[in-house]
């Protein structure tokens, strides 16, 4: 499906980053893993090896853009091109919000917005050129709809639903799509970090009555970059097991 394809995926070594690097390998493409933890990369890389595809590794931040400039530059030189950016990397730093530091807002916002902006400019020098390419970002449901206690997070993914739909506008000139997929709750290190309570709690809102698996969003990332989507822009597929409708 992906054969001959270049994938970058950002926030690569764990979580939903590292299904969604298997999957599309699984289906031929080559993969640029970026990460800010090189031990976690280099496992990746050898599960897409073991996949039957092949991988390079970038250790990067996402919120720096000399790193967003080069990871680009080390994905052209390990394989001429880039297809598909996934823009997955992302953090949270939950509080209430009269009490939520000014550092915690600068950090969400840093990771999960301006993270896939640097990475969006950087890779759309490369795909301009080619006149092709696929830009998916990794949004969220309570981008959609909010929630308490994510002020910072909520904001950051509903400004990546902005990105998305203005970016889409901005680069179908150039043959390049934008979508977003915004996962409900998904079973990873993320979710664990909630209270065994909290994640009882959620899951009974859910009318599918279950968490999400990392591969149930890196399928939907999957379709979206494949050729079967290719006159899809500007668009939100929610993976929320029908959480938000
Ligand atoms: P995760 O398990 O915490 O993994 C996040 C990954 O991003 C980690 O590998 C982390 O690196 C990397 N990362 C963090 N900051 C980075 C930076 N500045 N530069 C480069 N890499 C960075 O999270 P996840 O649950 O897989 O989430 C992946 C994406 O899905 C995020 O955008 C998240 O907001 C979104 N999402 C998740 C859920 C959910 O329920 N899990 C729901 C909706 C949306 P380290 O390993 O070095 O920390």
């Amino acid at each position: 499906m992906l054969k001959d394809k270049v994938a970058l995926v950002t926030g690569a070594s764990r979580g939903i980053g590292r299904s969604i690097s298997l999957v599309l390998a699984r289906q031929g493409a080559r993969i640029v893993a970026v990460d800010l933890d090189p031990e976690g990369l280099e496992k990746v890389a050898d599960e897409i090896r073991e996949a039957g595809s092949d991988a390079v590794v970038v250790k990067g931040n996402v919120t720096v853009s000399e790193d967003a400039e080069r990871m680009v530059e080390e994905a052209v030189k390990a394989f001429g091109r880039i297809d598909i950016l996934i823009n997955n990397a992302g953090i949270t730093r939950d509080s209430l919000l009269v009490r939520m530091k000014d550092e915690d807002w600068d950090a969400v916002l840093n990771v999960n917005l301006k993270g896939a902006f640097l990475c969006t400019r950087s890779v759309t020098k490369v795909m301009s050129k080619q006149r092709s390419g696929t830009i998916i970002n990794i949004a969220s449901v309570v981008g959609q709809m909010g929630n308490i206690g994510q002020a910072n997070y909520c904001a950051s993914k509903a400004g990546v639903i902005g990105l998305t739909k203005s970016n889409a506008r901005e680069l179908a000139r150039r043959n390049i799509t934008v979508n977003a997929v915004a996962p409900g709750f998904i079973a990873t290190d993320m979710t664990e970090a909630m209270p065994e309570k909290v994640r009882q709690e959620l899951a009974a809102q859910i009318p599918l009555n279950r968490l999400g698996s990392a591969d149930d969003v890196a399928n939907a990332v999957l379709f979206l970059a494949s050729d079967q989507a290719a006159y899809i822009t500007g668009q939100v597929i929610g993976v929320n097991g029908g959480m938000y409708m």
